[in-house]
């Protein structure tokens, strides 16, 4: 093993509910994420992961990874890429996301992930390839539609125009692929006017869904580091935080209520889709259909 190395004991979880975008396991073949969003959940002292901002890889990851492939008698969904981006900048060099991808294919599993890279778009043709026998769920995750504001909280990734252009290639391409609004900032990405603008360019890009979330997580590690950075980015803002945040797990944004108000009634004007079920159901339901025909 090297300095970029880890060694994995296990690599498929089996999941206690399906609520996550219906997913049946989840798995990472990368520890920590180079991507430095500043609010990153990710840092909690739960994931255990140290050193976060700098990405090592599971040697044995594939090997394991086929062998647990080929004994799950029930092929399901694999949710991949929580706690770590799967197109993370090493990704980019080694390629091992794309490797997953051809095992989960040939095992005969459906996939889900969420990323905020445009990279995914180098497997498209991997994605069409699962997408011909189970479901596939690409989810881009945005805290706000805006290049400007996005390059000081998330510094080392896609920027949002790249993350449409990703989306839109995506669709372009037959696969199902939508937006994680999370988090949702209180006092920078949490207005109207924002979020809007947001909704639109989904719309434009024929996103099929924005599955949002109207605040942010806060605790210990990553609560630090977020109100560390605040204050180089603006010390107004970070003022409010100190005042305003009551020591929480969850910070919801101003006015939720009525941020979510308008967010429902402008996504149903445009026929955009964000309840989870229904998420769920359109992007499984071709699958659902087929089976019932072979019984
Ligand atoms: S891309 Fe995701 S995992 Fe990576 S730093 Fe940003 S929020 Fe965390």
């Amino acid at each position: 093993m090297n300095s970029k190395t880890v060694e994995a004991r296990q690599m498929l979880i089996k999941t206690k509910t399906t609520d996550w975008f219906g997913t049946e396991y989840t798995m990472n073949m990368y520890r920590g994420c180079d991507h430095g969003c500043i609010y990153c959940d990710s840092r909690s002292e739960c994931y255990q992961i140290e050193n976060f901002d700098s990405v090592v890889y599971k040697e044995n990851g594939l090997v394991l990874l086929n062998q647990e492939l080929q004994s799950k008698r029930k092929k399901g969904i694999v949710g991949f890429g929580a706690a770590s981006d799967a197109y993370n900048h090493l990704d980019k060099k080694i390629g091992l996301t794309k490797k997953v991808l051809t095992l989960l294919d040939q095992h005969g599993f459906g996939i889900s992930l969420a990323t905020k890279s445009a990279i995914l778009t180098r497997d498209i043709a991997e994605y069409k390839q699962i997408q011909v026998h189970s479901p596939v769920n690409l989810g881009f995750s945005f805290s706000t539609s805006i290049d400007r504001v996005a390059a000081k909280i998330e510094r080392h990734v896609s920027l949002p125009s790249e993350r449409f252009q990703a989306i839109e290639a995506c669709k372009d391409n037959g696969l199902y692929c939508g937006i994680l609004l999370m988090p949702v900032l209180p006092y920078i990405t949490d207005s109207w006017k924002l979020m809007a603008d947001l909704i639109m360019k989904a719309h434009e890009v024929q996103a099929d869904y924005i599955y949002p979330m109207f605040g942010m997580t806060l605790r210990d590690r990553q609560k630090e580091h977020y109100f560390n950075a605040l204050q180089k980015i603006s010390k107004p803002i970070a003022d409010q935080y100190e005042k305003n945040y009551k020591n929480t797990y969850f910070f919801p944004a101003e006015n939720y209520e009525q941020l979510s108000y308008n967010f429902k009634n402008l996504c149903t004007k445009l026929g955009i889709v964000y309840e989870m079920s229904e998420i769920i159901t359109n992007y499984q339901k071709p699958y659902q259909i087929e089976q019932e025909r072979l019984f």
